[in-house]
């Protein structure tokens, strides 16, 4: 009986053990993974992004990882008015390097979005029908892939800058935290980053402010993982850099009748020939001459003080004469506060001359000037890979723009405010952009509530 209770108990150790060993194996086991895509149609090219994220984590903060990027060969969807078929067309390479990325049994339900911004918005005003018939074709093209396609769309101004704000924070981590209490927390105490995106078309302003928003139109409200925001979202329209130039050329071309117009933002022996249709083919620029179909030589002179008072010159700074609450133009702002991530083409334009690593205003403004002072030989030698005709008059105007969110063109605090902008493209592995936060959003995975697990019962 004695040696029958001891083979029992020796066996059913056994059992057990196999048992907690199958049990533990389940638990170790890998969460499924949830893919999903967002295309970013920007004015001047479409990104697509692929996020991945752990299908049992999903209301989790910080949990979204970017796994592969694909830059879609060509321009702007915009640029496809008169041949829309080619925007869907055009698509189709990335989707596919992206659906090799996805394992088979997963695609069906990853999530695709395309947003479209302020290049869109632009062709909208000039043509609703074309804008529409770019979307037919995409989406045309998007419903073929095994995928769950969530449609293409234009983003609103205010969307494309907060959706950048949501994805700062998030990637910031500021949203929620876990103390060592038990307890969810805001870690940086309610303390949220804002948001200063430059596009090719137009430019974001967003944070939180300490006081009420006057003007309901740049209010939006979140409820996130149980904290409320109430945020200040404007977009400028047409002050993107590539739609600035051309305003700036329009300016120039005032009264053109012939020979060659000077460009003080053009390195000095900097020669180039551009056509009138390709400036006065914007709503952002007024009307130009009656025939369009001419070309026009522009010479570079390289004169860095006069490039940055044709360029102030476009901002309207009177119509917010004796306001403190109005940047320019007569847009409404109210006082600005805590830190700020500035990307996309803040960073790309500041990254060419270096002055990605805390600068002050002032040592940016003297490093733009001796550039936009450059022969155009020096231009080349200096930079001879990334050299860009365009980079006097983008840094000149990014200068100015820069601080403008800040409210401090007029006042001496320059320098002080200057410090508390990070200029970044990144956070951690993934870029900074609304993609992420539009993800986030339309898939729910931002809980209006705090987690009611504790964060150690995930496991
Ligand atoms: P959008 O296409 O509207 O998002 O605008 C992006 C802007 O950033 C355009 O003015 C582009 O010319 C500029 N840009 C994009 N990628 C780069 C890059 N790698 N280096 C410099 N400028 C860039």
């Amino acid at each position: 009986i004695a040696l029958c209770l001891v083979v029992t108990a020796f066996l059913s150790g056994i059992i057990a053990l196999i048992l907690s060993l199958v049990n533990s194996q389940n638990i170790g086991q890998a969460s499924p993974q949830k893919y999903g895509m967002v295309f970013d149609a920007g004015s001047s090219h479409t990104t697509l992004y692929l996020y991945q994220w752990p299908a049992n984590k999903e209301n989790d903060t910080g949990i979204v990882s970017q796994i592969h990027v694909c830059n879609v060969q060509g321009p702007g969807i915009s640029s496809y008015a008169d041949n829309p078929p080619q925007a869907g067309e055009t698509l189709k390479p990335c989707m596919d390097e992206a659906l090799s990325v996805i394992p088979p049994m997963r695609q069906r339900e990853a999530t695709v979005l395309l947003g479209a911004t302020a290049g869109m918005r632009i062709l909208r005003i000039q043509n609703a029908t074309k804008t529409q018939l770019i979307f037919d074709e995409i989406t045309k093209t998007l419903i073929q892939y095994p995928v769950n396609f969530l449609g293409a769309r234009i983003l609103t101004g205010s969307e494309e800058g907060s959706l950048g704000w949501i994805t700062v924070n998030y990637l910031l981590g500021t949203f929620i935290g876990y103390s060592f209490l038990g307890n969810w927390i805001h870690p940086t105490g309610g303390q949220m980053y804002g948001a200063m995106d430059l596009g090719g078309a137009s430019t974001q302003m967003t944070f939180q402010p300490a006081g009420s928003i006057t003007d309901k139109d740049t209010e939006m409200f979140f409820r996130l993982y149980g904290f409320n925001y109430t945020i200040y979202t404007h977009s400028y329209l047409c002050y993107g850099q590539d739609q600035f130039f051309k305003r700036l050329l329009a300016n120039l071309l005032q009264g053109w009748t012939s020979g060659t117009v000077k460009h003080p933002c053009y390195a000095k022996n900097y020669t180039t020939t551009i056509s009138l249709s390709s400036v006065f083919n914007s709503p952002c620029v007024g009307s130009g001459p009656s025939d369009l179909m001419v070309n026009v030589t522009v010479e570079g002179t390289g004169d860095p003080a006069e490039c940055r008072r044709i360029v102030r010159n476009i901002f309207n700074f009177s119509a917010c004469a004796n306001r403190v609450d109005c940047t320019f133009d007569g847009v409404y702002q109210p006082t600005v506060q805590g830190e700020f991530y500035a990307f996309s083409a803040f960073y790309y334009t500041f990254g060419f001359l270096n002055l990605t690593n805390g600068q002050s205003l002032s040592e940016a403004n003297g490093t733009v000037w001796s550039f936009c002072s450059s022969d155009w030989s020096q231009v080349t030698v200096n930079k001879p890979l990334r050299c860009n005709t365009k980079m006097c008059l983008y840094s000149t105007y990014t200068s100015i723009v820069y601080p403008v969110g800040w409210m401090v063109l007029h006042s001496t605090y320059e320098n002080l405010y200057y410090n508390e902008i990070y200029l970044s493209l990144k956070v951690g592995n993934m870029d900074v952009g609304w993609t992420l936060g539009y993800m986030l959003n339309l898939t729910n995975m931002i809980p209006s509530e705090s987690p009611t697990l504790l964060r150690a019962t995930y496991f």
